[in-house]
C-alpha cells in the first residue's frame, strides 16, 4: 500500500498545540520511559516521527495518541525539550477534528471566534426559549416547576442527549473505521466485539490504564471527576423528576446527597486544574491550549451556577432562583454542545473505545496466529 506524504501536516498540527516538532531528534528516550508504551503499541517517538514525515494516513490509523494519559514523564526526560507529552495531546485534538464529519470540531479548536460565537448562539437560544416559553413566575414563594415545568426540561434533556449522542457515536464510528484498518487482512469475528464489551465498560467508567502511570493521584482525581459527571448526568437527565422538585427534601435525601457530592467533585477538580494551569508547575499543565481553559471554566461555572440556584431556592428568593436557573442552563447547555461531540468529552469516549478495539484486534490476531505488529 502506498504511503502519501503531507508536507503541511506539521503546520496543521502546530495550530492544535504541537509547537516543538522539529526539536525532536528521535533518540527514543521518551518511548523508553513511557509507562504505557507496549510492544504492540509503541509511543510517543513513533507518532512524532509520523508527524515529522507528514504521514497523515498513518497518524489517522494510529491508536497510540489515545493510549497516552499525559503523565508528562516523557516531557521531563526529553533531552531536546521537544515536549512529547504535549505533542501527543495536540495529536488527540487533531484526531478529534479529523474524526468529526461536521467540520465543527476543527473550527472550534482553531478559532476562538468560532468557539465563543457558538457558545453565544447556543446560550442565547436557551435564553430565547425561556423568554418566550417560560411558565408563570410565582413571586410569593419559589415554584421552579411552574416557571420551568419539569416535563419540558426533561424533554429538552432527551432531545439534546439524542442529538449529541448521534454526533459523538457517528464520529466514534469514523474513528473505528480509521484505527481498525488492518493491512494484514485479518478478519475480525463479530463475536469478539461482544466478548470484549466488558473491556469497554470497565475502561470507560474507570480509565484504569491511567493508574499505571507514576502519578496515580491524577488518576484518582480524574476518576472522581468521572463519578461526578455520571452522577450529575443521572440526576439531571434520568432522574430529573425527582431532582427538580419544589419540595425541599431533607438533607439526607438521596437526590440532595448525590447532588452535593457531584457539585463538590466538579468544583474541586476543576478549581484544582485551573490553579495548576495558572501555576504551571506540573509538566502536564505547563502548556494550555485555549480550549483547555474554556472547558475548565465552563465546567466550573456550570457547577457553581447549579449550586447557586439551589441556595437561592433554599433561601426562598423566587425571582433570583428563576434568573439564575436560566443563566445556569445558558452555560451548561453550550458547554455540553461543544464538549461532548467535538471537544474534551469526546476524548473521554475515544480512549476506552481505542483500548477496546485494540483488545479485539489483538484477539483476532491471536486467533489467526499472527502477531499484532504495530503499524
Ligand atoms: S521527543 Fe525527545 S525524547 Fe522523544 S525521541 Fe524526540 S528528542 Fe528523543
Ligand atoms: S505523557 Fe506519559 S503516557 Fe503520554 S507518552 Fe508521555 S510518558 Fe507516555
Amino acid at each position: 500500500m502506498s504511503t502519501r506524504v503531507n508536507p503541511e501536516l506539521r503546520h496543521e498540527l502546530r495550530e492544535f498545540g504541537a509547537e516543538d516538532v522539529d526539536a525532536c531528534f528521535n533518540c527514543g528516550n521518551c518511548t523508553a520511559v513511557c509507562p504505557l508504551s507496549r510492544d504492540s503499541t509503541v509511543f510517543p517517538r513513533k507518532i512524532i516521527r509520523y508527524l515529522q514525515l507528514g504521514l497523515k494516513d498513518k497518524l489517522l490509523q494510529s491508536p497510540e495518541p489515545w493510549l497516552c494519559y499525559y503523565c508528562g514523564e516523557c516531557s521531563e526526560t526529553c533531552p531536546r525539550q521537544a515536549n512529547p507529552g504535549e505533542l501527543m495531546m495536540a495529536m488527540r485534538r487533531y484526531l478529534t477534528s479529523q474524526y468529526d464529519w461536521t467540520g465543527l470540531s476543527k473550527r472550534l479548536y482553531l478559532s476562538k471566534a468560532w468557539e465563543i460565537g457558538m457558545l453565544l448562539v447556543v446560550g442565547l437560544f436557551i435564553a430565547a426559549l425561556f423568554y418566550f416559553l417560560h411558565g408563570p413566575m410565582v413571586t410569593e414563594r419559589v415554584e421552579l416547576n411552574t416557571f420551568a415545568p419539569v416535563v419540558w426540561v426533561e424533554l429538552g434533556d432527551w432531545i439534546m442527549a439524542g442529538i449529541l449522542s448521534f454526533l459523538l457515536l457517528s464520529n466514534a464510528y469514523r474513528m473505528y473505521r480509521f484505527v481498525m484498518r488492518d493491512e494484514d487482512g485479518i478478519r475480525i469475528p463479530p463475536a469478539l466485539y461482544i466478548q470484549e464489551l466488558t473491556t469497554l465498560i470497565v475502561h470507560g467508567l474507570t480509565q484504569k490504564r491511567w493508574s499505571e502511570c507514576e502519578t496515580p493521584t491524577r488518576w484518582v482525581k480524574h476518576l472522581l471527576l468521572v463519578f461526578g459527571y455520571v452522577t450529575m448526568f443521572l440526576l439531571v437527565v434520568v432522574f430529573l423528576r425527582w431532582f427538580q422538585t419544589d419540595e425541599i427534601h431533607p438533607l439526607w435525601h438521596p437526590t440532595r446527597v448525590l447532588g452535593y457530592f457531584a457539585t463538590a467533585v466538579l468544583l474541586y477538580v476543576t478549581a484544582d486544574a485551573i490553579v495548576s494551569r495558572l501555576r504551571k508547575r506540573e509538566e502536564i499543565h505547563k502548556h494550555s491550549h485555549p480550549t483547555d481553559w474554556m472547558f475548565l471554566i465552563l465546567l466550573f461555572l456550570t457547577a457553581l451556577t447549579g449550586i447557586v440556584v439551589h441556595i437561592l431556592r433554599l433561601g426562598g428568593f423566587p425571582l433570583s432562583t428563576y434568573y439564575m436557573y436560566v443563566i445556569h442552563l445558558m452555560i451548561a447547555v453550550p458547554m455540553l454542545v461543544i464538549e461532548v461531540p467535538f471537544g474534551k468529552w469526546a476524548h473521554l469516549a475515544y480512549r476506552p473505545l481505542v483500548i477496546y478495539l485494540m483488545r479485539v484486534k489483538e484477539r483476532a490476531h491471536e486467533a489467526a496466529a499472527v502477531p499484532a505488529v504495530a503499524a
